[in-house]
């Protein structure tokens, strides 16, 4: 049969992530789930706010035909100029919905930009350790996936490996901060750092380099504060998504902002709206552009997610693991405690912890251990990574 053997390698291999949350959940059916420390998936464990729910019953209210239709492609001009008018409030931007493209969450946002960017042949610089499906979205697109490894210490951009790895076919850079899986935060002088790194070689090279700042996690920081990117880098796009911020990642609601302040600004928003129509990545969910409307202001709860951080970053320091610590999102990456990652995980998953290995992300000899969880499938654990801890000494 003659397929596209591309999709089938995708479909076929599935995320390192998503077999070991599909493997977590048979083990849960078959030892019960309280047995189970299941830290894979990136699934908030706290509940959408209430407005959410308020949002939603009140749309249940509206004509069949109005509740149920389509929007336009680039999605309903009330949600995009809600999100244009949220972040002018917050950033002391002059945004407009037209600078706003909705999206089915971070994976669209992600996927349409790079296809509104690319040519064939292009490359786009990644920060490794970083999200797998970064390589599924950029491979899609027809560019080649270079990857610069963050700072060893601080897992911060390492800005001159990356003005390194620049060359005449360099179309973008992705960033993600709070990043996923470290959990750092790209401080404001590294951002600036960067930034310069970024127009030295536009002005070298006599070519146009996008920031794409991938942002799902922006609300998700215990104290940090997150830059915003495109006051420091002009060539900046957007991707945002509700799936952490609200808890609504089944929900599949995001955007994409070309800021007005990009130079390419009028072309781009076309290239946005071309590469959806492309991908068939248009008109997001009715309903929740509604909710979008309704709770664009709504703040995170990130309490329950700070008081898993602190019950995990203390039980593994006691038990002397190290760890970077996180300031934002709810990923704690942990260092495993041999060189190879997977041997580390299958010890791991013998004692019924399941993390996920970090070779997927990029980069050898870590484990990422999500703490978007119950309080109880934390504290319960603990035990096990103690017996895993004492299986290496
Ligand atoms: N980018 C990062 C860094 C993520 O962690 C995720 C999801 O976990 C995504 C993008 C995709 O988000 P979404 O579920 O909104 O498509």
């Amino acid at each position: 049969m003659s397929i596209n053997e591309t999709s089938y390698a995708y479909g076929a291999s599935k995320s390192s992530i998503r077999e070991i949350a599909a493997y977590g959940g048979a083990r849960k059916a078959q030892i019960g789930a309280e047995n189970v420390f299941d830290f894979s998936l990136g699934n908030p464990s706290i509940p959408a706010p209430e407005a959410v729910r308020a949002s939603i019953e009140r749309s249940l209210e509206l004509p069949p035909t109005e509740l149920h239709g389509y929007t336009a492609g680039a999605g309903s001009m009330a949600a995009r100029e809600a999100v244009a008018a949220s972040l002018n409030r917050r950033f002391g931007t002059e945004y407009a919905g037209g600078d706003v493209y909705m999206t089915c969450g971070a994976a669209a946002s992600l996927s349409i930009t790079f296809h509104a960017v690319v040519n064939e042949g292009d490359e786009i610089i990644v920060i490794a350790p970083y999200f797998p499906e970064y390589r599924v979205w950029i491979e899609t697109s027809g560019a080649k996936r270079v990857e610069v490894m963050a700072d060893a210490e601080t897992f911060q951009v390492d800005v001159e490996a990356v003005a390194a790895a620049i060359n005449e076919r360099t179309k973008a850079v992705i960033i993600n901060s709070p990043n996923n899986p470290v959990g750092s935060v790209y401080s404001e002088q590294n951002l600036r750092d960067l930034a310069r790194a970024l127009k030295a070689a536009e002005e070298r090279l006599g070519t146009q380099i996008y920031l794409v700042a991938d942002e799902p996690y922006r609300e998700i920081t215990y104290g940090a504060d997150v830059p915003w990117v495109p006051a420091i880098y002009d060539r900046t796009i957007v991707c945002y998504s509700y799936s952490k911020s609200l808890s609504l990642p089944g929900e599949r609601i995001g955007w994409i902002l070309v800021p007005n302040t990009n130079p390419d600004h009028d072309r781009l928003v076309f290239a946005i709206a071309g590469a959806g129509r492309k991908l068939g990545f248009v008109c997001a969910p009715a309903l929740f552009q509604r909710v979008v409307v309704d709770c664009i202001d709504e703040p995170s709860d990130v309490e329950a997610y700070a008081r898993n951080r602190e019950a995990l970053t203390r039980g593994l320091s006691e038990l002397g693991y190290e760890y970077i610590e996180p300031e934002g999102a709810f990923y704690l990456w942990v260092k495993a405690l041999e060189p190879d990652a997977n041997a580390f995980f299958e010890r791991a998953k013998a004692l019924e912890l399941l993390p996920v290995p970090s070779d997927s992300f990029g980069c050898p000899g870590w484990v990422r251990v999500g703490y978007c969880v119950s309080y109880d499938t934390i504290v319960n654990s603990m035990p096990a990574w103690k017996k895993l801890a004492e299986s290496y000494k």
